[in-house]
């Protein structure tokens, strides 16, 4: 079950990861709840459907964001869900 906090955390990373692509000297992109990435370029093009959907627990759109994560988290090359560029190698 999905607290209020995680909510509210993913909302935020929601909000920060429209602004920075990268940051921090990391590439950045978002978690989907089905667990794939979205990266920010498509996170932009979609954010009133995203933050609807994250917005919205019981929301099975498939938009919903549970967080985000960044290139030096990852040790695997990833692409993006749903355009499929690669986000980082
Ligand atoms: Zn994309």
């Amino acid at each position: 079950m999905k607290t209020e906090d995680s909510k509210t955390e993913a909302l935020r990373a929601l909000r920060t990861l429209a602004r920075y692509e990268t940051h921090g000297g990391y590439t950045w992109a978002a978690v989907m709840s089905d667990g794939g990435l979205l990266c920010v370029p498509c996170v932009r093009a979609n954010y009133r459907q995203i933050f609807r959907a994250t917005s919205d627990p019981r929301d099975h759109s498939g938009w919903r964001v549970e967080g985000m994560i960044h290139s030096g988290d990852s040790e695997q090359s990833e692409t993006c869900a749903d355009c499929g560029r690669v986000i980082w190698e």
